[in-house]
């Protein structure tokens, strides 16, 4: 039986645990926190292919995020909310209703059998009907897309009472300090224990964690913090906001009785502070009354909170960033293998990906 050491108990470690348990590794994780604390829990939560993708020509990796959307609702379906997402159209500030039009059929055609409902225009009268919350003042009507939000909560739970069925330990609060070639893991009591294989999915220390290993990875980074809010407003249905600014979309979501708003996209670096800064806070509270007949006020911010994505890539201009893309990176050095990027709604399908090339290489390598 191969024994394995995961660093990291986000979504993309859990899956990876999950996975090689049921491939009939011996699998133990290593979180310095708690499970799911840091970018797993900080998302948009949304289950989904990005329909912004589609605009960088991302197809591939749009119709696979569909393809694993599916996955979730199959298997997880308690922990999904099926919902018909708007794009409000503004006179002056907006794609055209074309493109947009074709963006959200072609969202519903790559989702081919997964497809969750047709994908629609509204004239102004029913998108104001639909949504009685939207500025009428130059509206010209909407498209919609059906899509799905999740139960991030539920559902880690959910991986995680999965992963321990299949005999996953989870050792919380160890962070590693050290991981080397020869499949060895060093805490920072300085304990050093010997696995056959190490999987490094630290998320945004992923990075860190090789480095403080003395290990070179192929790849560069770029952090990008995303911030959110949550706003003590009722909405009925997800909008997709357009910011004509920069091309960019921020999302207005139903959440709880409440409206989540975000998301803010702005390099960062490992050392700063992980928080939704005031400017952040006013350009999503500013992006969402650009569309609301009632403007947010500072007052109705409920909660707020930050995550961050590492992307892959070396010199990301400010512009690039939105674009910059969410596929996952897979390397294998020795016996580590690290895993970089991703999402939440394919982290199944990479969590498998790892697995096999994990139980693939069977032998431990020679370090
Ligand atoms: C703002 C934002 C919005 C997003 N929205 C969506 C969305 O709507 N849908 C979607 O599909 N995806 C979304 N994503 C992407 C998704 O959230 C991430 O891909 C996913 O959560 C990454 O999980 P992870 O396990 O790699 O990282 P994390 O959840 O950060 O897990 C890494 C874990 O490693 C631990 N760790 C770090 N260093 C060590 C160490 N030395 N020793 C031990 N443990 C360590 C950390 O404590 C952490 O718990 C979003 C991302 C961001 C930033």
């Amino acid at each position: 039986m191969m024994n394995v050491a995961v660093v990291g108990a986000g979504v993309n470690g859990i899956c990876c645990a999950l996975s090689l348990a049921e491939k009939g590794c011996k699998v133990t994780i290593y979180e310095s926190k708690t499970p799911f604390s840091e970018t797993s829990s900080k998302s948009s939560k949304l289950l989904h292919g990005g329909i912004r993708y589609l605009e960088s020509f991302q197809i591939k990796l749009v119709k696979e995020a569909l393809a694993d959307r599916a996955w979730w609702i199959r298997n997880a379906e308690q922990y999904t909310k099926i919902n018909r997402f708007f794009i409000p159209i503004y006179k002056k500030k907006s794609r055209s209703r074309l493109k947009l039009f074709l963006g959200v059929k072609i969202y519903e055609w790559l989702a081919c059998s997964n497809s969750l409902g047709e994908s629609q225009y509204h004239s102004r009268k029913q998108t104001l009907a639909l949504n009685p919350v939207l500025c009428s003042d130059g509206l010209m009507g909407s498209v919609s897309y059906i899509d799905v939000q999740m139960d991030d909560r539920g559902l880690s739970e959910w991986l995680m009472r999965k992963a321990k069925s299949v005999g996953v330990v989870i050792q919380e609060n160890t962070p590693i300090k050290r991981v080397g070639l020869d499949g060895s893991i060093t805490r920072v009591d300085g304990k050093e224990i010997k696995y056959d294989k190490v999987v490094n999915a630290c998320g945004p220390w992923a990075k860190k964690l090789i480095d403080d290993s003395d290990l070179r990875s192929e790849y560069s980074f770029a952090l990008l913090k995303g911030s959110h809010i949550l706003i003590d407003r009722f909405l009925a249905n997800p909008l997709v906001v357009q910011i004509p600014e920069n091309d960019r979309i921020v999302f207005a979501l139903p959440h709880n009785g409440r409206t989540l708003i975000g998301t803010t996209e702005l390099k960062h670096e490992i050392s700063d502070q992980i928080n939704c800064s005031e400017q952040e806070l006013m350009y999503l509270i500013n992006a969402a009354s650009s569309v609301f007949a009632e403007k947010l006020k500072t007052n109705e911010v409920a909660e707020v909170y930050a995550g961050l994505r590492p992307i892959v890539s070396t010199e990301l201009k400010v512009e690039a960033l939105s674009r910059a893309t969410r596929e996952s990176t897979i390397e294998t050095i020795g016996n580590l293998t690290n895993v970089f990027g991703g999402k939440w709604t394919s982290a199944m399908r990479l969590g498998n990906t790892v697995s096999e090339k994990i139980v693939k290489s069977k032998e431990k390598i020679p370090c």
